[in-house]
């Protein structure tokens, strides 16, 4: 089971809508007032509670709860069009991106469960829907929280030319998904704005009031949050480079077939604690290397569809030369390998050619591997797993049927075995 879509009438939508723009409008003019007056927000019985890593909060008494509302406000160092690409989300699984990138370790579960209005050619960030989310606050201290909202996002240029894009969520209320078990419903009101500086960074707000509902003592969120959102310059600067980074077709590892040591990319005379980086496949070291906390694509349980994976979570390794410069943000060709003397444990290409004789010379990727026997693949370095991506995904996935992936699966494993195999036998002979 995925979670259920919710089907919410057109008069309902309006009505969500209408709030939910309502708040949009009042955040961007909070964001706006502060920029150009600051002591707009003491005007406005707003204190300033830290003041830390370039980013300021400031909270004020809410006058329907105990929890306070907070604005906090600092520069990160990207684009507004980076930032545009980074927070729109319109399918559940780069919701999830975003949120574990965002949440990290605090973050549980999302979904999209109703979708009304997408991007537009004019505005790339435009949407709204209905939205789950499922968290930690502060912590797993506290029980877990969750919240179905509307979600608006969008652009606004000002009089001078200068981008504003914001996203704000708001918790609805609906009988139609309940809470989980252990689960608290948290009650929500809250925006991100970035605004573009004449030197071409963003400046972030991140504005609005929660209240956990539970057990959870007004005066300990209240303390916590800006504590909790201390790091909040660094995260937004990394996010898209993290996004890019893990929405890249993960390579599989290039095998050091001729019994040379594995040496770090990044600092080649470091030959110790060494990992794959799932982006290009390459070695890099402990002290090289970035662990990124990532959804998995299937969040609930095969043998029990109706089961949700309680950690639908994966941790991942990278390289910082991959970070540095992420697939697709045209910065680097770093991922094509310049190693020739390794062999790509490119399984679909291998896998391709030791069956050529077999009956899957008609699947799709046959046509972009080379002709060959098993063993060639085992010493030549194999085309990259880019160029098999490259293949239109509609055919790839046409192409195959259930039994077909099956067998697929197994000779992959197959390949495995026997690459691995091959490496010990040459260490053997090398050391010998
Ligand atoms: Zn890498
Ligand atoms: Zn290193």
């Amino acid at each position: 089971m995925q979670y259920p879509q919710l089907h919410l009438s057109a008069p309902e939508i309006a009505h969500h809508r209408e709030l939910t723009e309502a708040f949009a409008n009042k955040a961007l003019a909070a964001t706006r007032n502060h920029r150009h007056d600051r002591a707009y927000l003491r005007g406005q019985g707003y204190k300033l509670t830290q003041d830390k890593n370039g980013s300021q909060t400031y909270q004020r008494t809410c006058p329907t709860s105990s929890f306070e509302e907070y604005f906090m406000t600092g520069i990160c160092d990207t684009t507004i069009d980076e930032m545009s690409y980074g927070i729109y989300t319109e399918t559940t699984h780069d919701l999830r991106t975003l949120f574990a990138l965002t949440f990290k370790n605090d973050f549980m579960d999302a979904a999209i469960l109703q979708t009304c209005e997408t991007q537009t050619e004019e505005d790339p960030v435009h949407w709204f829907g209905i939205k789950y989310a499922r968290l930690y606050l502060h912590a797993s201290i506290f029980q877990p929280r969750d919240t179905v909202y509307s979600e608006l996002s969008g652009t606004r240029v000002d009089e001078a030319g200068y981008r504003t894009i914001f996203q704000v969520r708001r918790t609805i209320e609906t009988p139609l998904f309940p809470a989980f078990p252990h689960v608290v419903r948290f009650d929500h009101q809250m925006g991100w704005v970035f605004s573009e500086l004449p030197d071409r960074r963003i400046q972030f707000t991140i504005i609005g009031h929660l209240d956990p509902h539970g057990n959870m003592p007004a005066w300990v969120f209240n303390k916590m949050t800006p504590k909790k959102h201390a790091a909040s310059c660094t995260m937004f600067s990394e996010l898209v480079r993290l996004r890019r980074l893990v929405e890249a077709p993960s390579k599989d590892t290039l095998w050091v077939v001729d019994g040379s040591p594995r040496r770090c990319t990044m600092c080649p005379k470091n030959t110790k604690h060494w990992k794959y980086c799932r982006c290009c496949g390459q070695v890099t070291c402990r002290k090289c290397l970035l662990t990124i906390s990532q959804p998995l694509k299937v969040t609930w349980s095969k043998a029990d569809p109706a089961r949700h994976i309680s950690h639908p979570m994966d941790k991942a390794v990278y390289c910082k030369a991959c970070f540095k410069a992420p697939p697709n943000s045209g910065m680097s060709e770093h991922t094509q390998s310049k190693h020739s003397s390794i062999t790509s444990n490119d399984f679909d290409t291998a896998l391709t050619v030791s069956s050529s004789q077999g009956s899957f010379r008609d699947s799709a990727l046959h046509s972009t591997a080379s002709e060959g026997p098993a063993t060639q693949v085992m010493v030549t370095r194999a085309k990259s797993l880019q160029d098999v991506n490259e293949v239109p995904q509609a055919t790839l996935v046409g192409a195959f049927n259930p039994a077909v992936q099956e067998s697929l699966a197994y000779q992959r494993l197959l390949v495995e075995q026997m690459q691995r195999s091959l490496v010990v036998q040459q260490n053997i002979t090398n050391s010998q």
